[in-house]
């Protein structure tokens, strides 16, 4: 008799483990079930900021693979609409519900793998019925948004509360849209995944767009006209908006796993080991935003949901779910986004990281341009370093600038990854022309200058 693998949640990481298990086993070795609770399969959340700003031109552009594609190309039984409600280990079975009809079904597994993706953080404020609130975490959401801007009356102002990636990526959206744009903040700046004083470039960018930051302002409620929002309440007094849009952050969706007494780790996301397994739980694989992870610069667990690595770790688990051998072996914390033309990249660890995981080290800012400055188009680049102290060994990097800056920072995740100082850094052989970079690319600049600080510092 076949075995049967089931799979909770239908995305990134989930399609991703099917579809490689599939490519491995066949349907007379391994059925393949997936349950998802919501209208589609395999989609970019990522590009949903660039369907709501109208450069994408609809959603069916955000789908890699619909689920009649799983169910004909890939022979993988794809139940939409279910929702996983239980999980139970001893008797290898998961029960689901239907969510359009209240049916119930339960469903026998030899292997299972969990890849339920996170939760966005709604804050008591924010549990409301008052139309025109969205959070940003699936198409439905990004649907539900675009349908609210392009009804009447039509939106003019909008609030975006919260000044994280997505925060930051739909307050951009917005503001192309044609609305007037406020994006309120509860700490010091937006975009705390950089250091303060890269942030403050972003938020000085975002300014100039027109975006008003309104930061070291907690909300703490909404006001309603006609059961519709009409103000963001904070301290300092309401905010007037027509739209509200939270990017408050997630957390793993683990309260399935949690009550079949699956391990969390300090992180409240799920324990894996490098080949995606629970480890105790045999034939219980774990992948994406749902899952804690090793940063191997500081060897401690993290949390970080981003889709690059759901789609690795997915891989990862469908791999060795396949019989073969794959492992995942941590990430160094490489991010990339942009506000309009501004474009902002990082790697490794903060300063704050840094500190907090008892690294002595120096930090360097180095300003250059993104091509030679003779060149029509050339403008500011910052490159900031964080390297260990005394051996020079890079522990981050930041950049923030116009065209060609966040792609530079792989050349630093690589580097970094790699266990590279700063003084290896300053010989790498990189591609100079003029359209590309100054004659000493950004990158080396900061390397050197880094490597000038540690010197200064040992003298
Ligand atoms: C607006 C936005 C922009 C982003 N931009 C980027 C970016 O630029 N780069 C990047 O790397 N990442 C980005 N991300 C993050 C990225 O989208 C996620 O990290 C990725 O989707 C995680 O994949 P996943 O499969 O783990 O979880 P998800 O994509 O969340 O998928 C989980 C699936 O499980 C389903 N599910 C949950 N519980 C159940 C249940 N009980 N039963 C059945 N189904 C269930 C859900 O409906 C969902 O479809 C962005 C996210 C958003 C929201």
């Amino acid at each position: 008799m076949a075995q049967r693998l089931i799979v909770i949640g239908g995305d990134a990481a989930g399609m991703s483990a099917a579809s490689q298990a599939r490519r491995r086993r066949g349907r007379d070795d391994l059925e393949i079930v997936v349950f998802e609770r919501g209208h589609f399969t395999s989609y970019s959340a990522c590009g949903i900021p660039y369907w709501i700003s109208g450069l994408v031109p609809g959603p069916e552009h955000l789908i890699a693979r619909t689920p009649e594609v799983f169910r004909t190309k890939f022979d993988i039984d794809v139940r939409m609409r279910h929702e996983v409600t239980a999980i139970d280990l001893e008797r290898r079975e998961v029960t689901a519900r239907d969510l359009d009809n209240g049916d119930e079904v339960s469903e026998r597994f030899d292997e299972l793998m969990y890849a339920t993706g996170a939760t966005p953080t709604k804050p008591p404020w924010a549990q409301t019925d008052i139309a025109g609130v969205f959070g940003m975490q699936t198409l439905d959401d990004g649907a539900a948004l675009r349908d609210w801007l392009d009804a009447e009356p039509q939106p003019r102002r909008a609030v975006v509360v919260g000044g994280g990636y997505i925060g930051v990526e739909m307050a951009e959206a917005m503001i192309q849209r044609g609305l007037s744009v406020t994006l309120v903040e509860q700490a010091a700046q937006p975009m705390s995944t950089v250091d303060e004083d890269m942030a403050e470039l972003v938020a000085e960018a975002m300014r100039g767009l027109g975006i008003t930051i309104r930061s070291g302002l907690p909300v703490t409620g909404l006001d309603q006209r006609d059961g519709r929002v009409s103000a963001v309440v904070t301290a300092e007094g309401p905010i007037p908006t027509d739209v509200v849009v939270l990017g408050l952050g997630v957390r793993p969706n683990v309260g399935l796993a949690e009550a079949a007494g699956l391990p969390l780790g300090p992180t409240g996301a799920i324990r894996v080991d490098r080949r995606m397994r629970v480890p105790g739980f045999p034939g219980v694989w774990a992948a994406g935003d749902c899952v804690e992870t090793l940063h191997r610069v500081s060897g401690m667990p993290v949390y970080i949901p981003l889709g690059t690595h759901a789609n690795k770790q997915g891989r990862v688990a469908g791999v060795n779910i396949g019989g073969g051998y794959a492992t995942f072996t941590g990430v160094i914390g490489t991010a990339v986004t942009k506000v309009c033309e501004l474009e902002v990249g990082r790697t490794g660890l903060r300063e704050r990281d840094a500190s907090a995981a008892g690294f002595d080290f120096v930090s360097v800012i180095a300003e250059s341009t993104n091509r030679a400055g003779y060149y029509p188009g050339a403008r500011p680049m910052t490159v900031k370093l964080i390297a260990e102290r005394p051996s020079g060994r890079l522990l981050g990097a930041q950049i923030v600038g116009w065209s060609e800056a966040a792609k530079r920072i792989d050349t630093l995740a690589v580097a970094l990854w790699n266990g590279m100082t700063v003084d290896d850094m300053t010989a790498l052989d990189l591609g100079y022309a003029p359209p590309y970079a100054p004659v000493w690319d950004p990158v080396l600049i900061a390397a050197r200058k880094a490597v000038d600080a540690l010197a200064a510092l040992d003298r």
